[in-house]
């Protein structure tokens, strides 16, 4: 099931895609929902980010190809951090280059969103609390990454989390492809297969540490081939089965 949120005549509901229309719905498909009657084209209505999540919790280096262009090691253990709520973006919502970094990247990741409240979540037990997979940006200040230490500020500015343009219910996710294309042109190519730690390793570690909740959204590691967005590029991030979540490329007023 493909479920996505849109915005109609001013007004915010979640959807499910079918073809080229999209059942509007009431309520909130972690909870209780029903149809809401009217089903329109997908071309007639605006995708907006599809959750909108507590928290985002992404991981880093979690591709050894990635690791070793950062020149980096793998990390012993999952290497997590956060990005703010308010660093989300839906498709086709501009990106943002803040004035206080001269080096803006894009990280194409394949995003799990988290379908229940929960935490200790044993591994066997993690698609129980898994509603489904979207794709996911995670714009990152590379040099401002450097320069802190942490990394707070380069992967928490406005618009650094465009996220869509629909949740996949139903993914194969063991050797999903996730790419990056910016203005044409393939930038990365890679396989979860090649993830150093799978989606079930990722969410039952990150639950051990921090209460899960209903929209939450785990960002997975990006793949090699991360580079640098420019104003006026339109970058595109891929899975197998969704997307691609495209976004223009902007100076920050
Ligand atoms: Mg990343």
């Amino acid at each position: 099931m493909r479920v996505c949120r849109v915005s109609v005549d001013d007004e915010l509901f979640f959807g499910v895609i079918e073809n080229d229309a999209v059942a509007l719905l009431t309520g909130h498909p972690f909870g209780d929902f029903a149809p809401e009657g009217r089903v329109l084209r997908l071309s007639d209505v605006r995708l907006v980010a599809p959750v909108l999540p507590s928290k985002v919790i992404a991981v880093g280096r979690n591709y050894a190809e990635h690791a070793r262009e950062m020149g980096a090691a793998v990390p012993a253990a999952p290497l997590i951090f956060l990005k703010p709520s308010t660093s989300v973006i839906g498709p086709g919502e501009p990106i943002a280059l803040p004035w206080q970094s001269e080096q803006v990247e894009h990280e194409a990741e394949l995003a799990v969103v988290i379908g229940r409240l929960c935490r200790d979540v044993p591994e066997e037990r993690v698609p129980e609390v898994v509603f489904g997979y979207t794709c996911a940006n995670d714009v990152t200040a590379r040099d401002l990454q450097a320069s802190d230490g942490q990394w707070g500020r380069a992967k928490g500015f406005d618009t650094f989390c465009p996220l869509g343009p629909w949740i996949e219910t139903d993914l194969d996710i063991d050797d999903a492809g996730v790419a990056c294309v910016v203005n044409g042109q393939q930038r990365q190519s890679g396989s979860t297969a090649d993830m150093v730690r799978d989606v079930a390793e990722l969410v039952s570690w990150i639950s051990s540490v921090m209460t899960l909740l209903p929209g939450d959204v785990i960002l997975t590691g990006t793949p090699a081939g991360v580079g640098p967005l420019v104003a006026g590029d339109e970058v595109s991030v891929s899975i197998d089965g969704i997307g691609p979540l495209t976004n223009p490329v902007v100076d920050r007023d």
